[in-house]
């Protein structure tokens, strides 16, 4: 997105419903307008675009949302979910389709942003180098949740979902069911290795929850790219000593209301 946003200015915002999961900001429209895209960067789970104007556009993708980047002149005719259109100065668009409208658009003045009530009090990126086997020790010191819901609570962690929390934790080799206070340093530090080990693959892969999960260019992801454990109840795990006939392969229980996988073997 950056590769082709970064420098265009906003001519036209096509808001087609008033709403998503919340309505979308009143002021959208005069705060787009006209404006030039100075980055587009992340924060968790959020798409931050931010202007010249000093503005940001806030956008989460909820649960099926994707943004689509049409070349400049390329036909298009908006379809049933295209929920908003940004017109850009060199006749190319960026359109946001999100068909079950869990996806968000909000705004903010980039100076209020750690203000922001979608940022307040959320933990460090776990791609930074602020996200660190002592802080992630720290951070699970006194929590008497499970060490799977732990991870998921985005104040000890940002932007860690269902998926790849199952993932760090079995290439961790840590039960999901563990409390979170008795995971020892040495496993922190095995835990911080494997997020970002799931996280970098999965980005390299270009995302990994549903089956119509496109790229920003239109070209369908690699959904569910080779998961460890995720979604392959009874499936050997790769690279574990377990004995299957025993084992019965990998395993899956709710937590939460969440589905979790692991291997109860490998995973202590
Ligand atoms: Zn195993």
């Amino acid at each position: 997105m950056e590769k082709v946003l970064r420098g265009r200015t906003i001519t036209k915002v096509d808001q087609r419903r008033p709403n998503l999961r919340v309505p979308f900001p009143a002021t959208l429209k005069r705060d787009l307008t006209g404006y030039k895209i100075e980055t587009l960067g992340r924060r968790a789970k959020y798409i931050l675009m931010q202007l010249e104007n000093g503005k940001v556009m806030i956008l989460h993708l909820g649960m099926s949302g994707r943004v689509l980047l049409i070349p400049p002149g390329k036909k298009y005719e908006p379809e049933k979910h295209d929920h908003l259109i940004l017109d850009f100065d060199d006749r190319s668009k960026m359109v946001f389709n999100d068909a079950r409208r869990f996806g968000m658009v909000l705004l903010d003045d980039e100076n209020g942003l750690e203000k922001n009530p979608a940022f307040a009090g959320m933990g460090p990126e776990p791609l930074d180098n602020s996200f660190s086997a002592p802080v992630l020790a720290a951070a699970l010191e006194n929590k008497k949740t499970s060490i799977k819901a732990a991870l998921l609570d985005q104040r000890v962690v940002a932007g860690l979902g269902n998926i790849y929390v199952s993932e760090a934790l079995f290439h961790a080799g840590i039960h999901p069911e563990r409390i979170a206070a008795t995971v020892t340093h040495a496993e922190s530090e095995k835990l911080v290795k494997a997020i970002r080990k799931v996280l970098n693959e999965a980005i390299a892969a270009g995302g990994s929850t549903l089956k119509d999960y496109r790229h920003a260019d239109g070209e369908l992801g690699y959904f569910q790219h080779h998961f460890a454990v995720y979604d392959r109840a009874g499936q050997p795990c790769p690279g574990c000593r377990c004995d299957i006939s025993k084992s019965k392969g990998i395993r899956k229980m709710t937590q939460g209301g969440r589905s979790t996988y692991y291997c109860p073997e490998k995973q202590v």
